[in-house]
């Protein structure tokens, strides 16, 4: 039988985010709107919507949904804001973003999943205002600086200079951080030009790679 996407969304949403504490509407609505099974490879598309994390190829992940929606509701977007995406994976949060921000940028490492997100996003309809870019970015996106919010999808082991600098005045930016398998998603506020720290949480995500990231 196929499923029901749409009501396996809303039980998503409803379970998994609301459940939690996400109260942002606007990412609960972008999260029952978006095809996440869309964004998940043939074969993993019955559990797209469950409560993990999923394997998307080169040892590569899409994040279990509420750390999306926890990521997203940490960057407070309205709408009018530009976005750096640094780990665009499977384009999923990237469409997330997007529906809920003037324009994202995404920029991802691995350059056939660069392709694959490039490709999910136009499929979904999706790319109107979110660009996928090869490279690496743990040196930012300069070309598009400066953010209103960046969004980090790979734990580093520090804050990145190149992305603090690359983040509007004021601006958010959430990143986990941490030792390789055991992270604080950290989020900073940067307002007059100072930056403010806080942990959302802890949490586990794929290493950041290249040359601000783990060798
Ligand atoms: N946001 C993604 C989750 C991606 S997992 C989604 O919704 O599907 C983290 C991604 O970060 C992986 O695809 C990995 O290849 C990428 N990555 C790791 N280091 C990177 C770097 N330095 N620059 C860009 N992308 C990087």
């Amino acid at each position: 039988m196929i499923p029901d996407w749409a009501e396996e969304r809303r039980k998503m949403v409803e379970a998994q985010l609301i459940g939690r504490g996400i109260r942002d509407a606007r990412v609960l609505a972008a999260m029952r709107e978006i095809p996440r099974e869309d964004f998940v490879p043939p074969e993993a598309r019955v559990t797209a919507c469950g409560d993990a994390p999923i394997g998307i190829g080169w040892g590569q992940t899409i994040s279990q949904p509420y750390m999306t929606a926890l990521m997203a509701e940490c960057l407070e977007l309205s709408g009018s804001e530009r976005v750096l995406e640094v780990g665009a994976g499977s384009g999923y949060a990237a469409a997330v973003l997007g529906a809920i921000a003037r324009e994202v940028i995404a920029i991802e490492i691995v350059p056939e999943l660069a392709a694959a997100a490039s490709m999910n996003l136009r499929r979904t309809g999706r790319a109107r205002n979110v660009r996928v870019v090869d490279g690496d970015g743990g040196w930012g996106y300069p070309a598009g600086a400066p953010y209103d919010a960046i969004s980090v999808a790979a734990g580093a082991p520090d804050v990145p200079f190149s992305l603090l600098d690359q983040l509007g005045d004021p601006g958010i930016l959430v990143i986990p951080v941490g030792p390789r398998d055991d992270q604080e998603l950290r989020v900073a506020r940067k307002r007059g030009g100072r930056i403010e720290w806080r942990v959302a949480t802890l949490c586990r995500f794929v290493p950041l790679r290249g040359g601000e990231g783990w060798r």
